[in-house]
C-alpha cells in the first residue's frame, strides 16, 4: 500500500442516512483505504452535526454553503451566520453553492440563484477559501459568472463536456469526478476522466447519492469512492498509487489556507 489512500472530496455525512450509522461508515472507509473525507453541510443543523463528527474523526474536513434551490434558507439572518462561520478554522471551503437549472425552469428564479451565488462567492473571497460549485444544466451561465467573480475552487460532480472542462480548468477550477464515471452508458465523464490533467482532478461520492458501480442501486457512502478512483485509474491506465498521491496533493494545495 502506498503512502496515500483514497479521498472523498464530497460527501454528506450529516445526512441521516450516513449520520445515523457514522461508526459503520467510517469503519468502511478504513477498510477501503479512504483516509480523508470532506463533508458538505447545507444548513446550520447539518453544520453542528459535522462538528460532532469531526471531534471523533479528525480525518473529516468540513465545508458549508447554501444549495441553489433551497430558497427558504436565503434569509438575512442566515447570510449573517454564514459570514460568521466562514471564518471558522474547521471550515475549509464554502459550498456547495451554484446554479441548478435542471430543477429550476423559471427564469426569474434562476436570476435569484445567480444573485445568491455571487453573494456567497463574495463571502468566500473575504476569507480566501475555495468554493465548491454545484452546476446542473447551467454550464454557460456558470462559466460566465465564475469568469466575472474571479475566484477558485472545485467543480463538484463534474458532468459537462471535455471542451467545457478545459474552460473551467483555465479559470482555476479542479474537476471532481463522481459515480457517473463508472456508469456503463456515461460516455462524457469517461472522456473527461481520460483528458483531465492529474493536477486538476479530485474524486468524490456525493454520498448518500450517486452510488458508483458495482454498488449502483444501493445507498452510497464515502468508502465507495475507491470504486470511482479505481475506475479512473483503468481509464487513465495508471496505477492506483499515482492517482491517490495526485488527489491528496491537489486537495492539500487547494485547502491549505487552514493548515
Ligand atoms: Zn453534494
Amino acid at each position: 500500500m502506498g503512502k496515500f489512500g483514497w479521498l472523498d472530496s464530497h460527501a454528506h455525512l450529516s445526512d441521516d442516512r450516513l449520520y445515523n450509522r457514522i461508526d459503520e461508515v467510517i469503519a468502511k472507509c478504513e477498510e477501503n483505504n479512504v483516509d480523508k473525507i470532506l463533508t458538505i453541510c447545507l444548513n446550520f443543523e447539518e453544520l453542528e452535526k459535522a462538528f460532532e463528527v469531526k471531534k471523533r474523526f479528525p480525518q473529516v474536513d468540513i465545508a458549508m454553503g447554501l444549495f441553489p434551490t433551497d430558497y427558504d434558507l436565503y434569509t438575512e439572518e442566515n447570510w449573517k451566520r454564514l459570514e460568521e462561520v466562514s471564518q471558522d478554522q474547521r471550515i475549509v471551503a464554502i459550498g456547495e453553492m451554484g446554479l441548478d437549472y435542471y430543477w429550476e425552469k423559471d427564469e426569474k428564479q434562476r436570476e435569484v440563484q445567480r444573485i445568491n451565488l455571487k453573494r456567497q462567492i463574495e463571502i468566500a473571497k473575504r476569507v480566501n477559501k475555495p468554493i465548491l460549485i454545484h452546476s446542473r444544466d447551467a454550464a454557460k451561465d456558470t462559466i460566465d459568472l465564475l469568469k466575472e467573480v474571479n475566484h477558485f475552487g472545485v467543480m463538484h460532480c463534474y458532468s459537462y463536456s471535455v471542451e467545457m472542462a478545459k474552460e473551467f480548468i483555465k479559470l482555476r477550477y479542479i474537476l471532481s469526478l463522481a459515480g457517473p464515471v463508472t456508469f456503463k452508458n456515461a460516455r462524457e465523464p469517461k472522456e473527461v476522466a481520460k483528458m483531465v490533467p492529474m493536477d486538476c482532478l479530485l474524486i468524490e461520492t456525493d454520498s448518500p447519492y450517486l452510488t458508483p458501480e458495482p454498488h449502483r442501486g444501493k445507498e452510497n457512502e464515502p468508502g465507495y469512492v475507491k470504486h470511482v478512483g479505481e475506475y479512473i485509474c483503468e481509464l487513465k491506465e495508471i496505477p492506483n498509487e499515482e492517482l491517490q498521491e495526485a488527489i491528496h496533493k491537489n486537495y492539500d494545495k487547494l485547502f491549505k489556507v487552514n493548515r
